[in-house]
């Protein structure tokens, strides 16, 4: 049995977002042509069909990819995606993306992206790892700590990674730490790595206030999104001082224009599965709380949520995407057109990748670091590439997008240029 298709949040082929936003940097940054007709394919797809043995004894099959867009700075990296609306095109954008993500934060990686079309929801705990350690058989060549880095992604998590590790050392013969990222603790995690991305992504809003000499106090914030990157932002952002105004699910999200009491519905939606119901705050749709009057705003979840549909109607004057791709190519001028800072996505959201990479030295070094020791080194990371984004977007007069993605590309030429193409 195969499953049937579901419903796509995406309104856009992902990939020729991913395409054309490159070709404009081409044009923007004087890139060659030719290099980027290169960096707009992706070096390897592979796709594979998972059979997966339910609890009930039927066996049910799944497709997965694993996309590897580009090697030049060294082995590619990026997350493994369990949703049911994956597809082939959303994956090799992804991959794209993760290596300007790379490149930006100046880390020794390209860029790659898995996926399996399922809801990770619908499968217990059993036949969620017997259908990972299938896929992590099927893609067994292409993965390797020198070669290709899986991490966490939607809908995949610390569990995930840990069965992936399992399988691959158990064909080896022998641990390899560094075939995969975003591992559990007790197994050569890194300390820190769980709330990474959303420290990169509040390191990265404190940036933009200290450019307009604010202070985070107060700072009103709706938060799309409660998974890794939504559900801890919201946390931190509250221990900083800030208000969140709104957060959110995929079902559906709630808001209190004084501020949510965010660790009690954290606490709530982990009891009952969903914030519905949580007391002093009335219910809104995710379409409703990409409107609301805020300074931030922080889509954390999926690609495309806004469109050039909701984009005029914004009222944040900040966007900080958390998620991959949440703001469409038109959406994205008219944000620019209307003054709003949009903090993109290959920066907002690299603290993941960037704890990844100290993970995967840790697991090759086998020494293992301090979590202050981790913190710090993200912040001098992150703070960075945000200063040479802000920089160059002054410079050359353009978005955050277009700066954070020229830095990225021409890093990425660059490396291409000077091993030239072989034969
Ligand atoms: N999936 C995350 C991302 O999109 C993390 C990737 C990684 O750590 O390799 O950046």
């Amino acid at each position: 049995m195969s499953t049937a298709e579901a419903p796509s949040h995406l309104h856009e082929n992902p990939y020729e977002i991913a395409r054309q936003q490159l070709r404009r940097v081409g044009e923007t940054f004087g890139i060659d042509p030719n290099l980027i007709g290169v960096l707009e394919l992706c070096k390897k797809t592979v796709e594979v069909s998972i059979p997966t043995r339910m609890d009930d004894g039927s066996v049910n099959v799944y497709t997965g990819y694993r996309v590897t867009h580009n090697i030049a700075r060294g082995p590619s990296k990026g997350g493994i995606r369990y949703h049911p609306a994956v597809t082939r095109d959303e994956v090799k954008a992804l991959s794209i993306w993760m290596t300007w993500k790379c490149s930006l934060m100046g880390l020794p990686f390209g860029g790659a992206k898995g996926g399996v079309v399922v809801d990770p929801k619908l499968l217990s705990r059993r036949e969620l790892e017997r259908m990972t350690r299938r896929f992590t058989s099927e893609i067994i060549n292409e993965i390797g700590p020198e070669k290709d880095i899986p991490a966490p992604d939607v809908g995949t998590d610390a569990s995930v990674m840990a069965w992936i590790f399992d399988t691959f050392s158990m064909n080896k013969g022998h641990s390899v730490l560094g075939v995969v990222t975003g591992k559990p603790l007790a197994i050569g995690g890194s300390l820190g790595r769980l709330e990474a991305t959303a420290r990169g992504a509040l390191y990265c809003i404190e940036e933009v206030l200290r450019e307009e000499t604010r202070s985070i106090d107060g700072l009103r914030v709706a938060v799309q999104g409660a998974g890794n990157v939504g559900g801890h932002l919201a946390r931190m952002l509250v221990e900083e001082g800030a208000t969140v105004i709104a957060i959110s699910d995929s079902q559906g999200g709630i808001h209190n224009s004084a501020g949510l009491d965010i660790p009690s519905a954290l606490a709530y939606k982990a009891e009952r599965g969903s914030f519905e119901g949580f007391r002093d705050a009335e219910t809104i749709t995710n379409e409703e709380l990409i409107l609301l009057e805020c300074d931030v705003l922080a889509p954390c979840a999926l690609e495309q949520v806004i469109t050039a549909e909701n984009a005029p109607h914004v009222q944040a004057r900040i966007v900080c995407e958390g998620a991959n791709g949440p703001v469409t190519p038109t959406a994205d001028e008219i944000l620019e057109d209307r003054g709003i800072v949009v903090l993109p996505d290959v920066l907002a959201n690299a603290g993941g990748v960037v704890v990844s990479y100290f993970e995967w030295v840790q697991g090759l070094q086998e020494y293992f670091w301090k979590e202050e020791q981790v913190n710090a080194r993200l912040n001098e990371i992150v703070t960075r590439a945000f200063r040479e984004t802000w920089e160059t977007r002054l410079e050359r007069r353009t978005s955050m997008r277009m700066a954070a993605y020229g830095i990225a590309v021409q890093r990425v030429a660059e490396a291409t240029i000077t091993r030239g193409l072989y034969p």
